[in-house]
């Protein structure tokens, strides 16, 4: 092959560059026959290369030679950009690739020159049927007639024919409909067989529309049927992209703390088209390639999120809320938690609650959705280490601060709800409830172990001998379990349960002290007269479960959850917070307080809005009630503000479904719409009033 390189060389004009496994390292290898005979052949020829690093991978993984090298001519040396190995991961050959970059000049091509050419062709094809041809041939006529064109030799002829030809491409041109070339219809994100079957029905309802005169009357039966088809194509298209969404949401509702795999795919989404390009996380002009090198850019980047922000487009009030958090998350920990090393693991956790934050309100999850993901992936988190360290007084109060404002911003509460709202809407357990549940777990792996190990004799010994002044951690949990009515702990060290009745006997008890607790406070609070007693531990509530993943049904359950749980600010609330200062007096109709009932019901401003929806829920609601045994009398206000209310104690989960299913979902639309115009009459009233004190 050396031997051949000056024969090729000679032969050529054009700049050479040559590159490739030369099997010596030309530059700083020991001296050889092949070295000197390179080395020789680059000066004749005038040849430079650069060093770029070791470049052959050894069998035993290590980088052992640097055999790979790029030449190029000294006169051309300007050109040579760089020189460099890549290192990319998905690389499997036992040589690294080289990358060389050379300065190249592309002459730009001339497009005036290229519409030249166009005006002088034609290259369409015509619809002759479709072209008023009797117009066409007298346009034709009347430009031959005015050329004058006599014909005597032979150049005349050739002129002549071209100027005909002009004149057929002229009249074609204003005659032949104009191009649709370049107006792209916007691509189908879905496809199935019901949404083909659409665009079919549509093509054929346009075909006969068009055949029929293509007319334009909104009563005609073609154009109705071209309506209806294509009423028929988007309805089919929505149903396909919910049904996508709903499985979406599965899949992350399935998840698991371990399931790296869903993370990288919620990021892939993120990316969308572009992820077939992008392969790596640049952070700072940092890049991160690999999986595990991801996760930590991932880490830095969310660290410098927390710092400081130049991007003009961030949210920076949501940004400051998640600083807050992250603080009081730092705080906990710093304050209550043995430092070990954090691994990857904990760090992809620790983001994961980050960033399920800043998914809140934007994209669209549903409260369910969210709930699962904080459970997944926040509360392990924010519970991790202190079953070992119980958290008490001040600590224990600022975690549970956080727990439950975590709770309320993500299911769009107030900040004044009332706490056990908070709780049976998400069916969540209190945050120390949560910690009890795993201190008494680690105590059923205590009592479990060997009665000749360590931990298991530091148990019976102190919870024998500790006074219950005393800070022990046994005793920790003596004073839990008196809270939960567990009596005679060291009956269980002796006679351990297995792993498995321990867990349900635990969770039974704090659960039934919790729900107790829980429906208990929750009666001291006039704001939750309408809640009412349905607290399931683990059961989302169905007030704000969504069965469709529909985005439009999602950002109704704000304003609900907003009047279920009383803190719907009205009139005569802000008349009562300041001692009567303000009028209660409805601002939209003038006419009386305006109350719960008066805004749902009676207000004579909102009817527009309310007929039709109250005439629906009145009808449901009577039908739906009558299929299952009612005593008592149903109140209109509360059938809307919490039908559900009319569930309980019927051990019938039927008529729950059948209320989320129908009911809810009318009553959903009855506030949203309700809060829709209220809050606009508002607006108007106030640009009005401001425009009238200027004047
Ligand atoms: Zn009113």
């Amino acid at each position: 092959m050396i031997i051949q390189l000056p024969t090729l060389t000679s032969r050529y004009t054009h700049q050479i560059i040559i590159g490739g496994d030369f099997n010596e390292d030309i530059i700083n290898g020991a001296s050889s026959q092949r070295k000197k005979c390179i080395n020789d052949f680059m000066q004749d020829h005038e040849l430079s290369s650069k060093e770029t690093g070791l470049t052959f991978i050894h069998s035993n993984g290590k980088d052992a030679t640097a055999i790979d090298f790029i030449l190029y001519q000294n006169k051309y040396s300007e050109n040579i950009i760089d020189i460099k190995k890549l290192n990319v991961t998905s690389n499997v050959s036992d040589h690294y690739p080289i990358l060389l970059s050379v300065l190249h000049h592309q002459k730009k091509l001339n497009t005036s020159e290229k519409s030249q050419i166009s005006t002088k062709t034609f290259n369409k094809r015509i619809k002759w049927d479709k072209i008023d041809t009797g117009k066409y041939a007298s346009l034709i006529s009347t430009e031959i007639s005015s050329t004058r064109c006599k014909i005597q030799n032979r150049e005349d002829i050739v002129s002549g024919f071209s100027t005909l030809n002009n004149i057929i491409i002229k009249a074609t041109k204003v005659f032949a409909p104009k191009s649709n070339k370049g107006k792209k219809k916007p691509k189908l994100q879905v496809m199935n067989e019901e949404i083909r079957k659409a665009i079919s029905n549509k093509k054929v309802a346009f075909y006969n529309w068009k055949n029929n005169g293509s007319i334009n009357d909104q009563h005609n039966y073609y154009l109705k049927q071209k309506k209806l088809t294509t009423y028929e194509l988007r309805k089919q298209c929505r149903l396909e992209i919910a049904l996508r969404r709903i499985n979406e949401r599965q899949k992350l509702i399935e998840s698991k703390v371990s399931d790296t795999k869903t993370f990288f795919r919620m990021i892939r989404n993120q990316r969308g088209k572009m992820s077939k390009h992008i392969d790596e996380l640049n952070v700072d002009g940092q890049i991160y390639n690999s999986d595990n090198q991801i996760i930590n850019g991932w880490h830095i980047h969310f660290e410098e999120l927390a710092k400081k922000s130049v991007n003009t487009k961030f949210d920076h009030k949501h940004l400051e809320n998640v600083e807050k958090e992250v603080k009081v998350i730092s705080d906990i920990c710093q304050e209550r938690y043995i430092h070990m090393q954090v691994t990857n693991k904990e760090k992809l956790k620790k983001d994961f609650g980050i960033w399920i934050l800043s998914l809140h309100g934007t994209n669209g999850l549903d409260p369910e959705t969210i709930l699962t993901l904080v459970k997944t992936y926040v509360l392990p988190i924010l519970t991790y280490g202190l079953e070992i360290l119980i958290p008490k007084g001040k600590s224990l109060t600022t975690l549970n601060l956080y727990h439950k404002k975590l709770l309320k911003q993500l299911l769009s509460l107030s900040t004044n709800t009332a706490d056990p709202a908070i709780y049976i809407l998400s069916g969540m357990i209190p945050i120390e409830a949560e910690l009890h549940i795993k201190i008494l777990t680690l105590f059923g792996t205590i009592s479990r172990s060997e009665k000749t190990s360590n931990e298991w004799r530091i148990a019976e010994r102190q919870l024998k001998l500790k006074s219950f002044n005393s800070n022990s951690w046994f005793i920790d949990i003596k004073k839990i379990c008196l809270l939960y009515n567990i009596e005679n702990i060291e009956k269980y060290l002796d006679n351990p349960l297995t792993k498995s009745k321990w867990k349900s006997f635990i969770d039974n008890k704090v659960q039934s002290y919790w729900t107790n607790k829980i429906l208990d406070d929750s009666k001291m609070y006039s704001t939750l007269q309408y809640m009412n007693c349905q607290y399931t531990i683990g059961k989302i509530h169905p007030l704000i479960t969504t069965k469709t993943a529909n985005n439009r049904d999602i950002v109704r359950i704000p304003s609900r959850t907003k009047i279920a749980t009383g803190t719907y600010i009205f009139q005569s609330n802000r008349a009562s917070f300041n001692k009567n200062k303000v009028n209660p007096t409805c601002k939209l109709c003038n006419k009386s307080p305006e109350t719960l009932s008066h805004f749902l019901l009676t207000c004579e401003s909102l009817e527009m809005v309310r007929k039709r929806l109250v005439d629906i829920i009145i009808d449901m609601g009577s039908e739906l009630l009558a299929k299952s045994y009612f005593a008592e009398e149903v109140d209109l206000v509360q059938l809307i503000v919490n039908p559900f209310y009319y569930t309980v104690n019927k051990c019938n989960n039927e008529i729950v479904q059948n209320i989320a299913g129908q009911l809810e979902r009318v009553c959903r639309q009855l506030i949203n719409n309700l809060h829709m115009k209220r809050y606009d009459l508002l607006t108007k009233q106030q640009k009005c009033e401001k425009k009238n004190n200027l004047s």
